[in-house]
């Protein structure tokens, strides 16, 4: 029995391999005569499956020496706030870029934190397109500047990060990747910190990544919560409070899961981004030659994880849904804010499963056209 495809944007699909080697590991991982989720975190398994899995992403995503790997919990929304109280120390103000829902949600927290100034927003054009960052205000003796490189809700992406120190910045570059980490490689030349919820693209919910260069750690400020000290999170090696162990287990095998893909000569990361392109492509190949569907993000600017797109009319929506959900089309709704729909197209789902939407879109299309 094939199971369906899952488009939803987070908690999103994992790869059926993954979840199958999870399976048959539950009651006994590795002759330990435990379950992952019963075994001491201190104990020499799980902190072999803890360096196994911060190994394989530093290789996936070809992390520096001089970056941290923390695994912590509370999910991006938590890091609005950890962020700023981890590097808000560090300058006389803040700069955000706001390119969506997240970015702005990001930049409202921090302001509990200190000064924010917004030196970029596409609002004006309703979270459409990515401002151009040569546009961007960017202010001197800023702590950082912030951005949403992938807006899971709009389906923006930004294709390439700003390279602020061609641009004058001194500032480091902090990004929130929850939707499009290990989607494509990161340039860590142009990166300070990195901070992804895990249930998008790399496994369950409970656990954050956050990716940080070195000498940004140490400048908390006195009111953050131990736990949420990055110093003291990497000077612990993520083991300061019980970190979410069953959730960095599973993300540990979806990295293997990468490290064995291959398209053609391509290996791991590589392949899983020429994969995405290739989806991405025939996804919004066929909905612009559709006559039918619509979408609202500059072509230039769509995320090739999240694609919100539109019907023609109100009354199709509930038709749609229910139909796609009969052919095994499973969580296609957008987001309230946008409405309309969206295929979140991660990792796990395969060509396969873009080719079976696109099959269904066509049918729809030539029933309601
Ligand atoms: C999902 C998401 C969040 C929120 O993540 P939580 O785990 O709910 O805190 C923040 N930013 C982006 C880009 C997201 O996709």
């Amino acid at each position: 029995m094939t199971r369906p495809f899952n488009f939803s944007a987070g908690p999103a699909a994992l790869p059926e391999e993954v979840l199958q080697q999870a399976a048959s590991e539950m009651l006994d991982w590795h002759g330990s005569g435990m379950s992952v989720m019963e075994m001491s975190h201190r104990g020499k398994e799980f902190i072999s499956i803890a360096q196994q899995a911060e190994s394989d992403l530093r290789e996936i995503l070809a992390i520096p020496a001089n970056y941290k790997v923390l695994f912590m919990q509370g999910g991006a929304i938590a890091e609005n706030a950890i962020v700023p109280m981890n590097l808000s120390s560090r300058g006389g103000h803040m700069d955000y870029v706001v390119t969506g829902s997240w970015s702005l949600k990001s930049q409202k927290e921090a302001r509990k934190y200190g000064q924010v100034n917004v030196i970029a927003s596409n609002e004006a054009d309703g979270h459409t397109t990515v401002p151009d960052p040569a546009s961007w205000q960017l202010s001197r003796n800023a702590a950082y500047v912030h951005v949403c490189s992938n807006e899971t809700i709009n389906g923006i992406e930004l294709h390439e990060l700003p390279d602020l120190k061609a641009l004058g910045c001194d500032a480091p570059l902090v990004i929130d990747c929850s939707s499009h980490i290990a989607s494509r490689p990161i340039d860590w030349s142009r990166v300070g910190l990195a901070y992804a919820g895990a249930q998008k693209n790399i496994g369950p919910a409970g656990l954050t990544l956050v990716i940080v260069r070195e000498d940004l750690l140490g400048h908390a400020l006195p009111i953050t919560p131990s736990a949420f000290d990055y110093k003291i999170v990497a000077d612990h090696d993520s083991m300061y409070n019980t970190p979410p162990t069953y959730a960095i287990y599973l993300a540990g095998l979806v990295f293997q899961w990468i490290k064995r893909q291959h398209e053609g000569a391509l290996q791991g990361l590589d392949a899983i981004e020429a994969r995405n392109i290739a989806k991405a492509d025939r996804l919004y190949g066929y909905l612009d030659a559709s006559g039918f569907y619509s979408t609202h993000v500059a072509v230039n600017a769509r995320s090739r994880m999240n694609a919100p797109f539109f019907l023609p009319a109100e009354a199709l929506y509930e038709p749609f849904l229910a139909g796609a959900k009969t052919q095994g089309l499973l969580q296609l709704k957008g987001h309230k804010s946008v409405g309309g729909l969206r295929a979140s197209i991660y990792n796990a789902l395969p060509l396969a499963g873009v080719d079976a939407l696109v099959a269904y879109l066509k049918e729809f299309a030539q029933r309601h056209g």
